[in-house]
């Protein structure tokens, strides 16, 4: 039976306006205590994760974030479009202010998504931050900062961290 609910963007901000600061708190003890086996554990509910929330019904990444675009990523959808990576730079991204100075787009939605359909434009090819998020299966220790961000925009990322409490992974 397919249990993939619709994501409504509208409960899931309110709900995460609520809990945010609890779940922050509960990362924060959860990266002090490292428990032993916490990355398998977290492997078992990311799966449960996955089979109730619909990307294609959320979108909300796309709509309210930016990727951050490595060398790599920037050859490849410049050439895709016939552009030179100037042009592309020109065209789509600014130049973050502090820290690496990452390349990242100028506007939100990002020019990619279908808003119609919350499909990517260049999916086969979109940056590889974009393919990995939102890191759900990464070292918890490596990415705890990003989920403590993640719980109020991202979906799958809140309902993992509900069921890690849930679940009794201590925290
Ligand atoms: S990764 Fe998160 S924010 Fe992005 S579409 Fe999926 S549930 Fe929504
Ligand atoms: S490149 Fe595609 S996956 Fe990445 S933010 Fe834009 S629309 Fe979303």
């Amino acid at each position: 039976m397919n249990k993939k609910q619709p994501v409504n963007l509208r409960s899931f901000k309110a709900k995460a306006r609520h809990r945010k600061t609890g779940m922050r708190r509960f990362l924060s003890k959860l990266d002090r205590e490292n428990p032993r086996g916490l990355d398998k554990k977290i492997a078992v509910l990311e799966k449960e994760v996955w089979e109730e929330i619909d990307c294609l019904t959320c979108a909300n990444c796309c709509k309210t974030m930016t990727p951050t675009f490595n060398n790599k990523d920037l050859k490849r959808i410049a050439g895709h479009f016939n552009m030179t990576i100037p042009e592309f730079k020109k065209k789509w991204l600014k130049q973050e202010r502090g820290g690496e100075r990452d390349w990242i787009n100028k506007w939100t939605p990002c020019q990619f998504l279908d808003i119609q359909t919350n499909m990517c434009s260049i999916y086969s090819i979109r940056p590889d931050d974009c393919a990995g998020f939102p890191h759900l299966s990464k070292k918890f220790k490596d990415f705890e900062h990003i989920h403590k961000q993640n719980v109020e925009l991202c979906p799958a990322t809140y309902r993992l961290v509900e069921k890690m409490m849930a679940n009794g992974v201590q925290g």
